[in-house]
């Protein structure tokens, strides 16, 4: 008899499941100090303020929330959506979507055939690499430093004959590496985008999460390669599931014609949630709430690891975003490491959970944004005996 599983298309054998997801389960036991998610902190959601404004938004406009709405998203919301970007931008350029996922999601469905190539950095934010992978990208990884992706080496993969389809870019507080590419260096990514004739996507739903430095600036770009994606998921909330992509209307239109058969449109009623809420006076004092307070927490957890392990834990400080990544700790393997921080209760992301290519065997991402400063604290002292239990691995890593 056939076996579901021989009869998955070529796309779905490709799926892998996320081992981020796969932690979160573990992430859920009681007394589990999670620094793994990516999950902003659950008690600064703004609940009386979205409370009113769904209510206000059910009694006044029940009949349009609660209706069918357009694929590409209401056109008031596109309209206060506009205001995730510093520029003037088209609100029919944009496409409201089921959180940035699906933008990337989206966006692979209609850049990509079997073996485009995908320049990203390494290591990437995996739903990222995902959703390219399962759609056939074959992603091409350039080299990453606390500076963001190295556009040199790129620039040299190009002049050698590298022919990429899209270029995939978080560019403020990567996930996970939490670098913040310079102004200079994306102008440059922009230059070989337009030379080079490749799409760009800047995936920036940690932009507005900054805690030092200059707030994140736009980068003016080629019009016709450009690609945008904002979400209001780390700033309002993840289960609103509201993102935005602003793309050229060529690209625009193929990304509304792949909605439509996914799920005809986002949420009519959540859309508008997080499109009224935005524009509303208490948003930015909301953000800046956010700041401030995740912006202690990074310095609880960047000063706890420098405390407890020295030069031993290497990691620059992000200066925004919601992770550090550690690119060594003790020199210990970090899948081992996982395993006897679960029996102390605590739990990360191993590096390599991240990979596209490099050897990330001794790195870890901790997340600073969805425990308290006591349990940051607590956090890392369990990881010290975790580490202590694991014997460091005999060749260098990473
Ligand atoms: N891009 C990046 C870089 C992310 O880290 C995440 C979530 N962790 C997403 C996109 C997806 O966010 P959402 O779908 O909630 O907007």
């Amino acid at each position: 008899m056939a076996h579901a599983s021989s009869l998955l298309s070529r796309s779905a054998k490709r799926g892998e499941s996320s081992a981020i997801r796969d932690l979160l389960a573990q992430a859920k036991r009681p007394g589990m100090i999670s620094l793994a998610g990516g999950l902003p902190d659950a008690s600064l959601f703004p609940l009386d303020q979205l409370a009113e404004v769904t209510d206000r938004l059910i009694r006044t406009h029940g009949r349009t929330t609660l209706q069918y709405g357009l694929t590409s998203g209401d056109i008031h919301a596109r309209q206060a959506l506009t205001s995730l970007f510093d520029d003037v931008v088209d609100p029919e350029e944009l496409v409201v979507t089921t959180g940035s996922q699906q933008g990337l999601d989206l966006l692979a469905r209609v850049l990509f055939d079997h073996d485009d190539v995908l320049v990203c950095a390494d290591p990437d934010y995996v739903g990222g690499l995902q959703a390219f992978r399962s759609h056939g990208a074959r992603p091409h990884p350039v080299r990453t430093t606390s500076q963001g992706l190295d556009t040199v080496q790129l620039q040299d993969a190009l002049r050698r004959g590298l022919r990429p389809k899209a270029c995939y870019l978080v560019p403020h507080f990567h996930n996970p590496t939490g670098a913040r590419m310079p102004t200079d260096a994306r102008e440059h990514l922009a230059e070989l985008s337009s030379h080079y004739g490749f799409v760009l996507i800047e995936d920036d739903p940690y932009r507005q999460l900054f805690y030092d430095g200059q707030e994140p600036q736009e980068v003016v770009l080629d019009p016709q390669l450009h690609v945008r994606l904002r979400s209001v998921s780390k700033v309002l909330a993840p289960g609103l599931r509201v993102g935005v992509v602003h793309a050229p209307l060529p690209l625009r239109d193929a990304i509304v014609s792949a909605k439509q058969s996914t799920d005809l449109h986002t949420s009519s009623l959540t859309q508008q949630i997080a499109a009224t809420a935005i524009a509303t006076d208490w948003f930015a004092e909301h953000v800046g709430h956010l700041r401030a307070n995740y912006g202690v927490r990074r310095d609880v957890l960047c000063s706890a690891l420098t405390r407890t392990f020295g030069t031993q834990a290497r990691f620059a400080t992000p200066d925004g975003g919601m992770f550090i990544w550690l690119e060594e700790l003790a020199g210990v393997e970090t899948s081992a490491l996982l395993n006897q921080a679960l029996l102390q209760d605590v739990c990360f992301v191993p590096g390599a959970a991240f990979a596209v290519d490099g050897d990330f065997r001794g790195a870890l991402r901790l997340n600073f944004t969805n425990s308290s400063e006591d349990d940051l604290r607590e956090g890392v002292a369990r990881l010290a005996r975790a580490v202590e239990a694991c014997a460091p691995v005999t060749a260098p890593v990473g």
